[in-house]
């Protein structure tokens, strides 16, 4: 078949590709330490399964409107509101299969060839490759760990040009950890206003914070009419396969993007959709222990890595990756790229990891482990990845 050029600039995500190298080794009898995946290991909360087994019985097994069920449409602005101190409404919310749609639509909603997107790099791949796919040109925004991987304002000022059509930011970030800083947001913001620009703000890990507290761009005057908050129940609520997101925006907006579920997907599953409503308006104390085991989690990798001579990890504030400095460990070891390194501790040390570059070209140097796993296995990883070090100094 004969592929449409756009093919030939999507990109992908890296991390289901090392899971598929990781599972082929322990299919050998290889035993693997899974650190490459960003999901959480916990289960979803029974309430919330219970929820999607009731909804199954009471006949939620039909097709819903495009933008989502009114009661979870409702759910999520109440949430919304309160959790960003602005006013939402129900029409200002679509509901989609995953927070992922909400970038893939909003991309193809906003930017087409000749224009500019900001992102930030490193960064989730998905931005990168939605940007290319519809034409447009990816503007990189470089996280730098001298910056505490924090977006430097002034450049992304010189960077706006007339063509600039979309600006997107991901707070707290993946893969980095790092949490833009209310001065930080008020800065882009007061740039996005200045030249008209709307902001996709990627929030999916706004309750994954162990550091200060979470700030949306939307409490500035003049954002929530030009910002799309993206979120979801993937992260908070351990629901990754259940496909279960929203984006929130203009309401004139979330019209066209609910055209585009139309034509995509129709709807989100509508039973669960009614698990969404239990997730944002039932208990959270499940939701809460998920948050401080992996405070605990973030604390013993970060320790544990910054004692391994030639790496040197930053606290991160928030989500949960740490994206470990590489570069002394990679050179005793002669190892060309932060891939070559990944690659060779994957098959070496049975230890899973991405490299910086699965993230953006700003990413040489550095790993990606996410710390959504056991101690007990996150322990074995560090022991690993000490010896594998020891062995290539
Ligand atoms: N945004 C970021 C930064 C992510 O890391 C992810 C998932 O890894 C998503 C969005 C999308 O998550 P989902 O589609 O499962 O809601």
């Amino acid at each position: 078949m004969k592929l449409s050029s756009a093919m030939s600039r999507l990109g992908t995500e890296t991390a289901f590709e090392v899971l598929v190298r990781a599972r082929a080794l322990e299919a050998q009898g290889r035993e693997v330490v899974h650190l490459e995946i960003g999901e959480p290991d916990f289960d979803t909360p029974s309430n919330i399964i219970e929820a999607a087994c009731k909804a199954l019985h009471s006949g939620y097994t039909h097709y819903g409107p495009a933008a989502g069920l009114p009661a979870l449409r409702e759910a999520v602005a109440a949430e919304v509101s309160r959790s960003r101190k602005i006013k939402v409404t129900p029409d200002q919310v679509v509901v989609t299969p995953g927070g992922k749609p909400i970038m893939f639509y909003t991309i193809l909603a906003l930017a087409e060839k000749g224009d500019e997107v900001m992102y930030p790099n490193p960064g989730f791949p998905i931005y990168e490759s939605m940007i290319n796919f519809v034409g447009a040109k990816p503007v990189p925004l470089p996280l730098l760990e001298e910056r505490e991987f924090r977006v430097d304002t002034e450049y992304l000022r010189k960077k706006i040009t007339k063509k600039t059509k979309l600006i997107i930011i991901n707070s707290p970030h993946n893969p980095c950890g790092s949490m833009l800083s209310k001065k930080d947001l008020k800065e882009i913001a007061d740039a996005a206003i200045e030249h008209d620009i709307p902001v996709l703000s990627d929030e999916i890990y706004c309750r994954d914070v162990y550091e200060g507290k979470f700030e949306s761009i939307t409490q500035f005057p003049g954002m929530p009419e030009r910002t799309i908050i993206l979120d979801g129940f993937s992260k908070t609520y351990a629901m990754t396969g259940w496909r279960m997101g929203y984006g929130v925006m203009p309401a004139d907006f979330a019209a066209q993007v609910a055209k585009l579920q139309t034509n995509a997907a129709s709807c989100t599953a509508s039973f669960s959709q009614m698990a969404g409503v239990e997730a944002l308006t039932g208990p959270q104390d499940e939701a809460h222990r998920m948050v401080a085991a992996f405070k605990e989690r973030r604390d013993l990798i970060v320790k544990g890595l910054n004692e391994i001579p030639g790496i040197r990890c930053l606290l991160p504030k928030g989500a949960f990756y740490v994206f470990p400095n590489i570069k002394e460990a990679m050179k005793r070891g002669k190892f060309p790229t932060a891939k070559a390194f990944a690659d060779a501790l994957l098959q070496e040390a049975g230890v899973a990891a991405l490299s910086g570059t699965a993230f953006g070209q700003y990413g040489e140097g550095y790993l990606r482990f996410s710390y959504a796993n056991s101690i007990p296995n996150i322990k074995k990883a560090l022991q690993r990845i000490g010896e594998f070090v020891e062995k290539h100094k």
